[in-house]
């Protein structure tokens, strides 16, 4: 099974303490395409401007990502532009340009209403909304969101978290969200929230599910360099959802397996800038990585 993918396609000047890009490919549709891509198929829903270089659209096309989605449209592509500190688990954005996506309304093409697999990666709520919509008997709908839009579009954004089945977000968007200091507690009203499972992001500290009667805890695969973590939460997803898919089982024991594959995607993504690192792994590399997980979270 493919996945249908929703959410930002963006140029992204990004700067660490171990360096920067300007106009870098990044969005979260394109990491979570480009990690989805690494076990299975992928139909694209986004929107770029004039200004998009070709050689993005061949690199996701090359990738095996249908384009049949995406927009080309009068006007300049999304640009976020952010910063970290040695504190590589919060971006600090410091300029979000909206552009073409101001006025996008997307259209799916026939086949994509038919998706199985659908990932809500991040965008203004009501674009997610309009995708849902369109899609006929989806299997398995995992969403994405971010700070800037709890704090724009906070009804909006709750109300997508009641019409999917698995809602992921970091651990300051639940807190934000939630309005608690306690992880626990804002998983519990994630739930409360309607979806039926909850995953929060703790970056390099792991990710926590809930469900009714379930709770797992996984690491973050032990990094001693990370040189950029944008995307991380994005290549995260898109690991997980193309696993799912790619199974076909979005049970709840599957799901426990897909967190670690997109741990593990998420890791080799923040060892480089933009996708330099998701262009490079094979599935070897994966496998790879995900033996190192068994043997590191054993114990009897
Ligand atoms: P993350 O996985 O959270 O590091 O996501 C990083 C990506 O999110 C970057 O490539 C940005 O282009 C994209 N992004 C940043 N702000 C937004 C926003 N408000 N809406 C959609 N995408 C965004």
């Amino acid at each position: 099974m493919g996945v249908l993918i929703v959410g930002s396609i963006a140029l992204d000047s990004v700067e660490t303490p171990f360096g920067k890009v300007d106009n870098a490919l990044g969005g979260a549709a394109t990491y979570a395409s480009t990690a989805a891509s690494l076990f299975t198929d992928v139909q694209l829903v986004g929107v770029v401007g004039e200004d998009f270089p070709q050689e993005h659209l061949e690199f996701l096309r090359g990738r095996g990502v249908d384009l049949k989605g995406v927009q080309v449209a009068k006007g300049k592509t999304f640009r976020w532009s952010g910063y970290y500190d040695f504190d590589l688990n919060t971006a600090h954005t410091r300029d979000t340009q909206l552009n073409v996506f101001e006025r996008f309304d997307p259209q799916l093409p026939e086949e994509y209403r038919e998706a199985k697999y659908v990932f809500l990666a991040n965008i203004n709520p009501e674009l997610q909304l309009r995708v849902l919509d369109q899609v006929r008997q989806p299997q398995l709908v995992l969403c994405d969101t971010m700070n800037l839009w709890i704090d724009r579009s906070r009804d909006k954004v709750l109300e997508v978290l009641s019409r999917v089945d698995v809602a992921l977000m970091n651990d300051s968007e639940a807190r934000q969200l939630f309005e608690t200091p306690s992880l626990i507690r804002a998983g519990r009203r994630l739930l409360q929230a309607g979806p039926k499972v909850g995953i929060i992001k703790k970056g390099e500290h792991g990710a926590l599910l809930f469900a009714d009667g379930d709770f797992f805890s996984a690491p973050s695969y032990p990094l001693e360099e990370v040189l950029d973590p944008t995307g991380a939460g994005d290549s995260f997803a898109g690991g997980l959802i193309g696993f799912v898919a790619y199974t076909n089982d979005p049970s709840i024991d599957n799901l426990r397996k897909a967190i670690v594959y997109g741990s593990i995607v998420a890791s080799f993504n923040v060892e480089d800038f933009s996708l330099n690192a998701l262009r490079r792994i094979t599935p070897e590399d994966i496998a790879r990585r995900y033996e190192e997980f068994v043997e590191m979270t054993q114990f009897a």
